[in-house]
């Protein structure tokens, strides 16, 4: 409880409020603008929206060499437009809220190697509630935690895994998904 206690009054001493400019679910001119997402938060998007997993997610696009020929990619990340993130509409508002990832709900903040890093976004040096702050420091919190256990359970599928030539996979913490490429 210190925990969320100590984080929250550091990202309300940074400052922090979301300004609804869409800015970071859109993409950038460096085409930089990738939202991962873990296996079970697509199977809650799937469950809020009835898509399917590919209507959902596409391989993260960093492909790595596999021993025996063949090729994987250790993420997943939401579908984009040419503009943005599939599920921003045109007011530039989140149509999946309920049920986006932790990526998105803890923007611009993130834990990393027990510290708060904080990306580049206009809402920040903006004052938040005490509540705003409290919660983003949950959040970040739970995606910490959620990560490692994601990362820990990819590694240990990762390590069993067996790529024919040219075949090419996702590693999550599912499984091995063999998909086609073009
Ligand atoms: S899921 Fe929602 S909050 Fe996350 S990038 Fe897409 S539109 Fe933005």
């Amino acid at each position: 409880m210190e925990k969320v206690h100590d984080l929250a009054e550091e990202i309300r001493k940074t400052g922090f409020q979301c300004l609804m400019c869409g800015g970071c679910c859109a993409r950038g001119e460096d085409d930089g603008m990738l939202v991962l997402v873990s296996a079970p938060e697509i199977r809650a998007i799937m469950d809020h929206t009835g898509l399917a997993w590919d209507e959902i997610a596409e391989p993260y696009p960093e492909w790595i060499p596999a021993e025996g020929g063949g090729e994987f990619t250790l993420a997943w990340c939401l579908r984009r437009t040419e503009k943005a993130c599939i599920f921003l509409d045109e007011q530039k508002r989140c149509t999946i809220y309920p049920a986006r990832p932790l990526i998105c709900r803890t923007y611009p903040f993130a834990l990393e190697e027990g510290s708060l890093s904080v990306y580049a976004c206009p809402g920040t040096g903006h004052t938040p509630s005490c509540s705003e702050a409290e919660t983003l420091a949950e959040e970040c919190i739970r995606r910490d935690s959620a990560e490692t256990k994601d990362a820990e359970r990819t590694r240990e599928i990762f390590m069993t895994m067996e790529l024919g030539p040219n075949e090419h996979a996702v590693v999550d913490s599912e499984g091995v998904k063999r998909i086609w490429v073009k």
